[in-house]
């Protein structure tokens, strides 16, 4: 079996809140102003209970960018 060499596209994330965005709108804020220029992927699961949750005013559960140019 010859392994899949598919280029992945890059998920787009939102410049609002940093959240990984599907589609052309965040869902988190309503934003469409996302950008693909962004890194450090990070996966927030309890935002209550997470100090890098709560230093980036995150609280909501998901996918998320560290840092967004
Ligand atoms: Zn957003």
């Amino acid at each position: 079996m010859a392994p899949q060499r598919k280029k992945k596209k890059m998920p787009k994330v939102c410049h609002e809140c940093h959240k990984v965005v599907e589609g052309e709108v965040c869902m988190s804020c309503g934003s469409s102003n996302l950008t693909e220029d962004w890194a450090g992927y990070l996966i927030i699961i309890d935002p209550k209970h997470s100090a890098i949750a709560e230093r980036m005013n995150i609280d909501m559960p998901g996918r998320y960018a560290l840092k967004v140019r």
